[in-house]
């Protein structure tokens, strides 16, 4: 039977969901006895998301790949040699 303490030091891959089989139904079986456990990893998975939430966006390759073009056409137009 896990402690409270073991759950408190698992949280960050109770919420990554890194467990491995066996440990998880450990960690499940101690929160459905623990109240309080349950409500810390509750909270811990809500701020988590909060935090997923706030890193911002990655761009995709398509949206790099039109910055580029953008970036390309530019620098044709600047193209000395173009407006002989
Ligand atoms: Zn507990």
């Amino acid at each position: 039977m896990l402690s409270c303490k073991d759950i408190s030091h698992l949280t960050s891959e109770i919420i990554d969901n890194e467990l491995s089989f066996s440990m998880r139904i450990k960690v499940k079986f101690h929160l459905f006895m623990c109240h309080s456990c349950r409500n810390f990893v509750k909270q811990m998975r809500a701020t988590a998301d909060t935090l997923k939430q706030l890193k911002p966006k990655q761009p995709n390759e398509d949206e790099i790949n039109q910055q580029v073009e953008k970036i390309m056409g530019v620098i044709k137009e600047l193209d000395p040699t173009k407006h002989k």
